[in-house]
């Protein structure tokens, strides 16, 4: 890597009579501190233009000009500010070039907020920044517009490919009572509404399917597991986000969040007169009347519950800790790839949640899993497998492990759709996951055990996807589930009647 930034420093008044050159020279040994030998940054040239000092940096990968043009301000400061009384106001970056190597060729232009150009040749990329403020050099800003650049370069090769799938285990092939689609043959009997965007109103029929199989996970699960009941938030602010480290990416399918500007009835005098003249809600009048979103709606359960612990220790008694929340709905803005209750923009789900030390941790998961394969294999009877999932670009760069070695990743439960074709050809579901997190929250939220760092894991169960497998699989006459389920469930009710 090559850096080379031109800087200056604003003086509080022109340095007149001062040997500045003396002072520059002394501050030259600064820049090596902490690189290895004959490395670092170097002065490459300086002057002094009335009350700036306008210098030239340069450095490889290590003292990068961003960090040594405030290891010599700092000496300045100190030298001139005592003696002097000379200060430096402020510091600018004019122009940063920045040379570094890819690991790979881009397949396509890319863009990056801040930088004046990019220029790529094979797999040199040479970046141009200009006119930097104080903050943006010393926040760190021009490591991580370089860290964005090789992300973008990466992630334009890993298109398309989606996750790397791994088979860990499937279940025999079971005779299907049917192949109907579960949404329309519920929707033909009203045991379900669609209320578009997504959203689906549940009859009594439905819903009580749904909560006996939340008792079922309830007795099956989580009570022999010992798993405490909590509530969560389901309205997420952006810390939460930032630190989960959802803020990174999930803007395409968040659900906004935005309070009023203020709840003065004047203040929505109009909205609401324009309503009752017109029958119209105002939303574009509204729009101007709200504030910027503190966030969004629960999209996974995890982030909103870590506030709990954070920057606690946890004491060895609680350990490990395990808790489910149950207490409402997500939501996701799936945009086009609503398909019945298999994909809705708001949906309920069970989310398990469990943190301890990391070999608890690992075991807690196995056990859930065993409680799952009993679940599904002697109750619900379902043909269903596991596989082993990590997105492609962490298993490409080794950052996960393989089925054989699950420290950190996901284990995704699908189940065969006899409606969407062959067992072979046709897309099975997601219905649920299990997650082993590794350290991802307890440092996301700084929590930490008495004796020492902590890992987590969590595992979500969909409801609707339960409940959309259920029937896809088993039909909709109760006299055809299976035995134990049908015991569980007792007698449908009878839902509501239309002419
Ligand atoms: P998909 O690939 O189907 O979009 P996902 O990978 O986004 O799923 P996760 O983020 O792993 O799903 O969410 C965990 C669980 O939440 C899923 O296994 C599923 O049960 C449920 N879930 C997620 N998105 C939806 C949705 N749009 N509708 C219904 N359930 C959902
Ligand atoms: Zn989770
Ligand atoms: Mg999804």
């Amino acid at each position: 890597m090559e850096f080379s930034l031109r800087a200056e420093m604003v003086l509080n008044r022109k340095p007149e009579g001062l040997k500045l050159k003396e002072f520059i020279e002394n501050s030259k040994t600064l820049l090596k501190k902490g690189a290895p030998e004959g490395q670092g940054a170097e002065i490459e040239e300086w002057e002094l233009s009335g009350d700036r000092i306008v210098l030239t940096l340069t450095s490889g990968r290590y003292v990068r000009p961003h960090d040594a043009v405030f290891r010599i301000k700092n000496y300045l400061s100190q030298e001139l500010g005592r003696k002097h009384k000379l200060g430096i106001r402020e510091v600018r970056g004019k122009r940063y070039s920045i040379r570094f190597k890819l690991d790979h060729e881009p397949k396509r232009k890319i863009r990056v907020p801040f930088v004046k150009s990019i220029r790529i040749e094979g797999e040199e990329c040479n970046l141009v920044l200009e006119d930097m403020d104080e903050e943006f050099l010393q926040k760190n800003y021009v490591d991580r517009i370089v860290n964005l650049v090789r992300e973008k370069v990466e992630q334009q090769h890993y298109e398309g490919k989606g996750e790397h799938w791994e088979l860990i285990w499937q279940s025999r092939p079971i005779e299907h009572r049917w192949n109907k689609d579960p949404s329309k043959v519920m929707e033909g009997r009203d045991w379900l509404k669609h209320r578009g965007r997504g959203q689906w109103i549940f009859g009594p029929q439905a819903t009580a399917i749904m909560r006996a199989m939340e008792q079922l996970v309830v007795d099956e699960l989580l009570n022999p597991l010992g798993f405490n009941e909590i509530i969560i938030p389901k309205a997420v602010t952006w810390d939460v986000w930032q630190r989960s480290g959802h803020a990174k990416n999930l803007y395409p399918e968040i659900y906004y969040i935005c309070p009023p500007d203020t709840r003065d009835p004047e203040f929505w005098e109009e909205v609401i007169d324009r309503y009752k003249i017109t029958g119209n809600v105002q939303t574009r009048l509204i729009k101007e009347k709200i504030k910027e979103p503190i966030g969004g709606v629960c999209y996974a359960q995890c982030p909103p519950f870590w506030p709990y612990l954070q920057g606690r220790t946890v004491s060895d008694d609680s350990l490990p800790i395990k808790v489910f929340d149950r207490s409402g709905t997500s939501m996701r803005y799936e945009s086009g790839g609503i398909h019945g209750i298999e994909r809705v923009d708001e949906f309920h789900r069970i989310e398990v949640i469990w943190a301890g030390y990391p070999e608890e941790v690992k075991r807690i998961h196995r056990d859930i899993v065993e409680r799952y394969r009993k679940i599904f294999n002697d109750i619900l009877e379902f043909e269903w497998r596991m596989a082993w999932v990590t997105p492609w670009f962490m298993a490409q760069e080794g950052l996960i492990g393989t089925a054989k070695d699950k420290e950190v990743g996901t284990i995704d439960f699908e189940a065969y759709l006899p409606y969407r074709g062959s067992r072979e050809d046709s897309e099975w579901l997601e219905f649920q996951n299990a997650s082993n997190n590794g350290d991802k929250y307890p440092k996301g939220f700084s929590v930490k055990g008495q004796k020492g760092e902590l890992r987590s894991g969590c595992t979500g169960i969909g409801l609707e996807r339960w409940l959309a497998v259920f029937i896809a699989q088993k039909g909709i006459e109760p006299e055809n589930w299976p035995k134990q389920f049908r015991r569980r469930i007792g007698k449908l009710p009878d839902g509501i009647g239309f002419l």
